[in-house]
């Protein structure tokens, strides 16, 4: 089995262009060299990931921002000078795109390294492919000591997504990688538990609606990101997905999952091997697996993939879930169980 703690041999297969499953707070990634495409090509083929969803590139410092971010391009729009007329009628007019990059400086200074993903426009260095042709780029430091370490030794960023199938729920763990991808790749760094357990939280600006909008939540609040830059608006449904991360069906385990109240729940399937996943307690059913018996939010993010794993290998024939309290890390957690049960078509 190819996971091993050796980082040098990692950053090696790398620079050689191949893929690398490595660890984050979140969840692991399965990274690549974001500039090159040939090598960011053989993580969809492990992944079989369609190409319409891109990836989020791995940074170590605010300097490698500035490769793969153009904040330039935030001008685009301004070049139109409006009238003194019109700018007293349109707010947005009034608002310079230094704003934006101010706010997303602001952000980097607060939540990185760290579960918070930023969507700005792309620089010329990142392939099309990363992007899936998108003129924006998703990026993010991570908070992982071991990843920050490989990114450090590396003269590139990392374009990476989860280290699992698609649509399957994220890995928490080297073995969770290498129970599904072991064979496809050649090698998985090994950074213990992930922390947070829950993918990054990802905003992004949108400059024709004018305001950031969160495209799917995940280990950073949108409170707290709020608090930093104001509000922070809904992304709007569209037909391509420009965040396959909001995908109605996705982070699925094969089994059908349920969520809502329980106790209903477990009356409408009895006489069927049950799987519950609980945030505190207990319930009547064939296996429970609690998430945080304190009621720690926090806790029960970090348990919740590898739990949705193990009922998903289990004897079980339906999984059953609680709707967590919306606070903290609540919000991710009921949008990936949510999605864990949404119908595939
Ligand atoms: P994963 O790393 O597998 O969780 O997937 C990364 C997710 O980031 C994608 O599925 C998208 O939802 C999101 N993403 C990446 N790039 C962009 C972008 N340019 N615009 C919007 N969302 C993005
Ligand atoms: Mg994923």
């Amino acid at each position: 089995m190819p996971i091993g703690t050796d980082i040098n041999h990692a950053a090696e297969l790398l620079r050689k262009g191949e893929v690398v499953a490595i660890p984050t707070e979140t969840v692991y990634g399965l990274a690549a060299n974001a500039y090159n495409e040939a090598a960011v090509l053989k993580i969809f083929q492990a992944k079989q990931r369609p190409a319409f969803d891109p990836l989020i590139v791995h940074v170590h410092s605010l300097e490698q921002v500035q490769e793969v971010v153009s904040f330039q391009r935030l001008r685009r729009a301004d070049t139109y000078r409006p009238t003194p007329a019109e700018t007293t009628v349109t707010k947005r007019t009034l608002r310079g795109d230094d704003d934006t990059r101010k706010e997303a400086e602001a952000l980097m200074a607060k939540f990185w390294p760290g579960p918070l993903t930023l969507v700005l426009p792309k620089s010329d260095r990142v392939p099309d492919l990363v992007t899936s042709g998108l003129d924006t780029v998703a990026v993010r430091m991570p908070a992982h000591p071991m990843a920050l370490e490989l990114l450090r030794s590396l003269d590139f960023p990392l374009a990476a997504p989860s280290a699992n199938p698609f649509g399957y729920v994220s890995p928490t763990t080297a073995q969770h990688v290498a129970d599904q991808l072991g064979e496809k790749i050649p090698y998985i760094l090994d950074g213990g538990p992930c922390t947070v357990g829950v993918e990054s939280t990802i905003i992004g600006w949108e400059s024709d609606a004018e305001q950031w909008v969160l495209y799917r939540p995940g280990g950073t609040p949108v409170s707290e990101i709020e608090a930093v830059i104001g509000t922070v608006g809904q992304a709007k449904k569209s037909v391509l997905p420009a965040s396959p991360g909001t995908l109605e069906s996705h982070y699925a385990p094969r089994k059908p999952v349920f969520i809502g109240d329980v106790k209903s729940l477990l009356k409408e399937h009895t006489g069927q091997r049950t799987a519950v996943i609980a945030f505190t307690e207990k319930h009547e059913a064939w296996r429970t697996e609690v998430l945080s018996p304190k009621g720690n939010i926090a806790e029960a993010a970090r348990r919740l993939f590898a739990a949705l794993r193990s009922l998903d290998a289990s004897e079980a024939n339906v999984i059953l879930a609680e709707i967590f309290p919306q606070e903290g890390l609540g919000a991710a957690i009921n949008d990936r169980l949510r999605r864990a049960s949404a119908k595939r078509s």
